[in-house]
């Protein structure tokens, strides 16, 4: 450990220490050669698993012929317009153009950029207001890290920025915020009635998006009531404002369907954000989709401005173009976002059985994704002190070779890479089951 080095996400004063050095499949080794499942796919993001030989042939081989190409002033390379086309053909916003970038966060805020620049270019200068729900977690950009609704990523850094306008409703979590009786369709109607008063409040016009994951990440893999996102993007329909859909984790496959807002009942985003198993993490690259009409918008204005000023150094590297082609042709040609649905059938079901547990509050999630609550008392739905619950849980799990993350706090998050198993799932429950019991049985 070098004390050089300023980690990132972690808790600098307490370290614990895992070195990784290898992968292969859906498992990593560490440098005592312990093998471990991977059961968050790193950072939510490897797909595909590791030691993908295709994935690390074909950026070879794109460094080879250019080590760099980029996109600005006119040059381009295959590679980019490729992948653009291609995913144009598969995201569900209407007539589609992306914007390239470098990770999630940046493609955040290039969004936000462009709902500025849209609004200039059509003259509605008032039209900036972007709304963004409580514990959602968009990336630690300044803008990403302004719309991010988690204390941990503003405060000390001088966040939100105020000047961004950004607007702050209620995160779409049943379990923790249903008031008194109330069942899951009065919780969300009671929640969309706050939002429409807000809107109303602040001026509809003045509204451009509302930005959400369909089913969050970092605040602990909440997944929202059935009816929320029908009746969500309704009402913005009804007010004119667009809904962004976050796909950072939730894009390609790892809800059951290529994009996680097919899944949840918000089949057409007018912003889409897109990074992670866009390239199953072997290069980092990040997609943004605007509608044809936004992007329309954005070609007038720029007749006149002369240039669009926005684009990063590797904005289409045109090795982060050629590996995202080959991860889609993977996706596609070897079923893998078949094998997630499928696969996913079985995480639910498996770990549903855990909500019996008496250190286990709720169970959720669709597809590969999901997280199992931990609490201290089932009845009030108390958490354990500091997180101790479920740090225990996923220590003992680390030790029995399987990785995961608390996430929100208390739960844990299982997000496998999508080349998973049915045998590989029965060996992550088998794990996961021990480190419960044992946690328990330390806990009372
Ligand atoms: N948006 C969502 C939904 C995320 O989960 C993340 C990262 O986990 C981000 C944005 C930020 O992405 P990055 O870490 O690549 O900047």
């Amino acid at each position: 450990m070098t004390s050089h080095l300023i980690y990132p996400s972690t808790n600098l004063n307490a370290i614990e220490q895992l070195e990784i050095v290898g992968g292969e499949g859906i498992y990593v080794v560490d440098s005592n050669g312990k093998q471990y499942i991977e059961g968050l796919s790193g950072l939510w993001c490897t797909g595909l698993g590791y030691g993908n030989e295709e994935l690390v042939e074909t950026a070879a081989r794109a460094m080879k012929q250019a080590s760099f190409s980029h996109l600005f002033a006119g040059k381009f390379h295959r590679p980019a317009v490729e992948l653009a086309e291609k995913l144009h053909e598969l995201m569900p916003v209407n007539n589609a153009s992306v914007f390239f970038g470098n990770s999630g966060s940046d493609g955040n805020d290039t969004l936000v950029k462009l709902i500025n620049y849209y609004a200039d270019a059509t003259g509605q200068p008032q039209r900036r207001k972007i709304i963004a729900r409580e514990r959602s977690y968009h990336g630690i950009t300044v803008a990403a890290a302004s719309l991010t609704g988690l204390p941990a990523n503003q405060k000390h850094f001088g966040l939100p920025v105020d000047a961004l306008g950004i607007l702050r409703t209620h995160a779409p979590h049943y379990y923790r915020g249903q008031q008194g009786s109330e069942s899951e369709d009065q919780f969300v109607d009671r929640i969309l009635a706050d939002l429409e008063a807000q809107i109303l409040s602040e001026g509809p016009e003045t509204i451009a998006a509302f930005i959400a994951e369909p089913i969050t990440g970092a605040s602990g893999v909440i997944v929202a009531p059935e009816s929320y996102y029908p009746k969500l993007t309704a009402l913005l329909k009804k007010y004119g404002i667009w809904f962004w859909s976050d796909e950072v984790i939730t894009g390609f496959g790892r809800t059951g369907n290529v994009f996680g807002c097919t899944t949840m009942g918000a089949p057409e985003p007018d912003l889409m954000t897109t990074a992670k198993q866009l390239t199953s993490a072997y290069f980092p690259l990040s997609a943004v989709a605007v509608r044809g009409d936004i992007h329309a918008a954005m070609l007038e204005q720029c007749g006149q401005v002369g240039i669009f000023g926005h684009g990063y150094t590797y904005s289409g590297h045109s090795t982060a173009c050629a590996v995202g082609l080959k991860t889609l042709e993977i996706y596609q040609r070897d079923g893998i976002y078949q094998n997630a649905a499928e696969r996913g059938v079985k995480l639910q079901a498996e770990l549903a059985k855990f909500a019996d547990h008496p250190m286990v509050g709720e169970v959720r999630g669709k597809g590969l994704i999901a997280a199992v609550e931990v609490v201290a008392n089932k009845e009030t739905r108390a958490e354990f002190a500091g997180g101790d619950g479920a740090n225990r849980v996923l220590k003992h799990a680390q030790d029995n070779g399987l990785l995961l993350r608390n996430t929100g706090g208390s739960a844990l998050a299982f997000c496998p890479p999508m080349i998973i198993t049915d045998e590989q799932i029965d060996d992550i429950i088998d794990k996961f089951g021990d480190a419960l019991d044992k946690s328990f049985a330390e806990l009372t």
